[in-house]
């Protein structure tokens, strides 16, 4: 559930979730600090970032959870999910077999999250387009089924990064106030 800190100004848990290698933590780090390495092993080095952005009159504070690469071995500690506002699964345009593990990291989400969840299916990789394995179509298709709004990204040249946030923040409940 966001916190609602008074009626203009939100707080709320995202988790990123997705295959290892897809590009999570480079959305986050992009997303936060306007930064794309593609040489490094990405670190986080925390459990969490945030980042605040406006929207109208509002302001939304993200505290973003990013794995430390547990995805690579087994389902996520129920404490990753427990909380959370908003999801963004992701895949690599590029790799289908990330495309499948995405959905079942939205069926786990499906089983394990809150039911007000907001989710995001978010094709990333996008600057890959001569690579592409995975159409707009079929993921836009799976999306729409499953009530998440899709986009592509490209953490590398930040094509569409802001805009997902701002698209979570469009689609987060409001408290009364
Ligand atoms: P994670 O395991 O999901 O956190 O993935 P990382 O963020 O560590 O990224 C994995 C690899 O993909 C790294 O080598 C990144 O440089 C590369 N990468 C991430 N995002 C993009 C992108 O948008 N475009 C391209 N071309 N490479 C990317
Ligand atoms: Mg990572």
């Amino acid at each position: 559930q966001p916190d609602v800190l008074d009626s203009k100004n939100l707080r709320i848990k995202l988790v990123l979730l997705g295959d290892s290698g897809v590009g999570k933590s480079c959305i986050l780090l992009r997303f936060v600090r306007g930064q794309f390495d593609p040489s490094s092993k990405v670190t986080v080095g925390a459990s969490f970032l945030s980042q605040t952005i406006n929207l109208q009159d509002s302001t939304i504070k993200f505290e973003i959870w990013d794995t430390a690469g547990q995805e690579r071995y087994s389902s996520l500690a129920p404490l990753y999910y427990r909380g959370a506002s908003a999801a963004v699964v992701v895949y690599d345009i590029t790799n289908p077999e990330t495309f499948l593990k995405a959905q079942f990291w939205v069926k786990e989400l499906q089983k394990h999250g809150n039911p007000d969840i907001v989710m995001a299916l978010v094709g990333n990789k996008a600057d890959l387009e001569s690579e592409r394995e995975v159409s707009r179509e079929e993921a836009l298709a799976y999306a729409e089924s499953n009530g998440m709004f899709f986009i592509e990204t490209s953490a590398k040249t930040a094509d569409n990064v802001n805009q997902l946030f701002e698209e979570i923040a469009k689609r987060l409940p409001r408290g009364q106030s």
